[in-house]
């Protein structure tokens, strides 16, 4: 089996150790033996990346460079990630990417960027009283179509780091990814974090999240091959003693129940 990783704007897109999230999935597909490719999309490359794509991936940016993607993201390519995404082709999209699944971006400067409008969803920029969305986060699951997948022992419990200027509101408060126990989150109001729709997953947690959240990147992992070979696809454990020790320590640090 190969499978075959997009990584959008990965000249552009990508803050606060976002890379990490590749490396992640790179280095469990080598345990699980399966082959990988990489492909680096970026503003002049070719629409035919996106076609090949199993699995996307998108970081975070500042407002420039989302200002850049924006021009960018739109007719063919715009079009093809959509459909993609219809075919439930799994993504993570973090920050300023999962900023651009909704309908629009209100930079700090004021000015409104049209976004792919695949989620209902919208962002707007501090107002200047108010202050950037930092610090380390906790998210437990609750999404009702990704819950399921994440029963066994911590695994609801998403990890990570956020650093937002821009405020997110769902129109619909089902499709979050799930609720904030430590953090901000969307908005640092509602309780509520990230969005998941189709097998398309947006949040605001750096960290990287992937190397925190291993049984992340093996949901991601099992769908992508799931959609690609078109069969229920169950990974083989891999040794996570590592990753469930750093968990642990943290959720503790965190003083987070479990
Ligand atoms: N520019 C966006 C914001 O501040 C995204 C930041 C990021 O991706 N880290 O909200």
């Amino acid at each position: 089996m190969t499978l075959n990783i997009c990584w959008l704007y990965y000249d552009l897109m990508n803050t606060y150790g976002d890379y990490g999230n590749l490396l992640a999935l790179e280095y469990r597909l080598k345990q699980l033996q399966i082959k990988t490719q990489i492909s680096y999309f970026s503003v002049n490359s070719s629409q035919s990346l996106l076609e090949k794509a199993d699995l996307f991936l998108m970081g975070g940016a500042e407002d420039r460079q989302q200002e850049l993607v924006a021009k960018d993201l739109v007719g063919q390519k715009r079009r093809i990630l959509q459909q993609k995404i219809q075919k439930q082709v799994p993504g993570l999209y973090i920050c300023g990417a999962y900023q651009f699944l909704g309908e629009y971006y209100l930079t700090a400067a004021a000015k409104k960027l049209n976004c792919l409008n695949f989620a209902p969803l919208s962002t707007k920029s501090a107002k200047p009283h108010q202050t950037r969305l930092i610090g380390d986060i906790v998210v437990e699951i609750t999404n009702p179509n990704l819950r399921p997948y994440f029963q066994q022992s911590n695994n609801r419990f998403l990890i990570g780091f956020e650093n937002h200027n821009g405020r997110t509101y769902l129109k619909k408060r089902d499709n979050a990814l799930g609720k904030v126990i430590l953090g901000k989150g969307n908005n640092g109001l509602d309780h509520l974090e990230g969005v998941f729709f189709q097998n398309t997953l947006g949040t605001y947690l750096h960290g990287p999240i992937l190397p925190r959240n291993p049984a992340l990147a093996d949901f991601l992992i099992e769908k992508a091959l799931q959609i690609k070979y078109n069969q229920v696809i169950s990974l083989k454990p891999i040794d996570d003693q590592l990753e469930q020790q750093n968990r642990l320590r943290l959720l503790k640090e965190f003083h987070v129940k479990i």
